[in-house]
């Protein structure tokens, strides 16, 4: 029997949706209200068969939701709210409660409260969407999906900082990571295309977009990831500087007299992609870089070396950690799409028995590796709303036959 789930992924000014018919993992509809709270909102809406936009105001959140819903109604996508029969929220936050998605309750929603100490910009609108969906569609179980869940499996030491161990102990200052829902559906979809179990590989995945992070993946589970405490960490993004010695920090405070907030805004906003491309910054996006690069750019080209080089060490290092490595995936806009990214990552990795065959990877084949190569290299794309699907039917609606199929 198929269920419609819904899919929510709820930002500060915005919510992406996906109507999904399940198991068969269908979309039925897809779409993004924007600019939420303004007077030119936009809804935009997609099916297989037709697209349309309305440009309305929206005050909020809620009426943002009731908008798409009485749009979903009128569009005969659904007769009836009652036809939703499940939704499941990306939450960024599950803290070290949270080590798999959870069917909401309000113990539920009091510790995803909680927790929106660690992820002040994130968790408190996740849960808005939550209440929402769980007021207008009241007998619709809501399972929230947890950003860091996958990385729970990390052991020490890979999760803690060298701090004070108060730090630790006390305020939960250890590795989190994020992107777990991605590294683990494309880590898994990965292990059905080669028909092996994924417990038997060591996977390192390249989850790269406008946030990027790298994932260690040993026997399906993560071992460690470049996200940590924040989303900030690991390596180079678009707008997010990635590691740099702590110390900086401090000093630019004292010399320019800028507040934490102000340093955020600098790591998160101001750096990466952005930052290094120049004085003013060619962009942010990958694509534009990659433009002004081929035109000559040098601060553009010194991003492009740089971007590569600190996911290299990171790769570096997971194959230490794993004792070698059997297949590496890349996802994620970046990674997907760009042939010269993927290039320059794994140039000169003969050594570990990774090489990539040019035209493959030109093509964006799934599989990219050369002919003689020991390590799989695979370009998977990510698919976070199905994956968010498939744990509302595990959990809220299991049927004992469906569970093979989506262990
Ligand atoms: P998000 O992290 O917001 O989900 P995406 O995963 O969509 O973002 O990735 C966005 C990034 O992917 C942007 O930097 C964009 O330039 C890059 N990208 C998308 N398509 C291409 C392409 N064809 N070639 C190179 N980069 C691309």
């Amino acid at each position: 029997m198929s269920h419609k789930i819904m899919a929510i992924n709820a930002g500060s000014s915005s919510l992406k949706f996906q109507l999904l018919a399940m198991p068969e993992g269908e979309i039925l509809c897809q779409g993004i209200i924007e600019r939420i709270g303004l007077a030119d909102a936009r809804l935009v809406v997609k099916t297989a068969t037709e697209k349309w936009q309305e440009i309305t105001p929206v005050a909020d959140h809620r009426e943002a939701v009731t908008l798409l819903l009485e749009q979903l109604i009128n569009r005969k996508i659904i007769n009836s709210l009652h036809d939703i029969d499940a939704t499941g929220h990306r939450v960024a936050h599950g803290g070290e409660t949270f080590k798999d998605s959870a069917l909401v309750t309000d113990d539920v929603v009091a510790e995803i409260e909680r927790l929106a100490e660690l992820a002040p910009l994130h968790n408190p609108v996740n849960l808005l969407g939550i209440n929402i969906f769980r007021q207008l569609l009241p007998s619709a179980p809501t399972i929230a999906v947890f950003d860091t869940a996958f990385h729970q499996t990390l052991e020490m030491p890979a999760y803690i900082y060298p701090l004070p161990w108060r730090y630790y102990h006390e305020l939960g200052i250890r590795r989190y990571g994020f992107h777990g829902t991605s590294h683990k559906y494309v880590s898994g979809k990965l292990a059905e295309k080669l028909g092996v179990p994924l417990s038997a590989l060591r996977v390192v995945c390249c989850h790269l977009g406008n946030g990027s992070s790298v994932c260690a993946i040993k026997g399906g589970k993560s071992v460690n990831t470049s996200m940590g405490f924040t989303p900030q960490s690991g390596v180079m993004m678009g707008t997010r500087s990635g590691d740099i010695d702590p110390s900086i920090l401090p000093w630019i405070a004292l010399r320019e007299g800028k507040t934490p907030q102000e340093l955020n805004q600098l790591l998160n906003n101001e750096s990466g992609l952005l930052g290094v491309s120049g004085v003013s910054g060619v962009s942010p996006d990958f694509r534009d870089i990659e433009q002004a690069a081929e035109n000559g750019n040098q601060q553009a080209q010194l991003a492009l070396a740089l971007f590569a080089e600190r996911i290299r060490a990171t790769i570096g290092s997971y194959v230490l950690q794993m004792g070698g490595l059997d297949a590496l995936i890349f996802t994620g806009g970046i990674g997907e799409n760009s042939a010269r990214a993927r290039a320059a990552i794994c140039n000169n990795l003969h050594f570990l028995g990774l090489s990539i065959d040019a035209d493959k990877n030109q093509h964006n084949a799934t599989f990219i590796q050369s002919e003689q190569a020991m390590v799989k290299v695979a370009v998977i794309n990510t698919n976070e709303e199905l994956m968010i699907a498939r744990d509302v039917m595990r959990i809220a609606l299991p049927e004992p036959a469906l569970q093979e199929v989506l262990a």
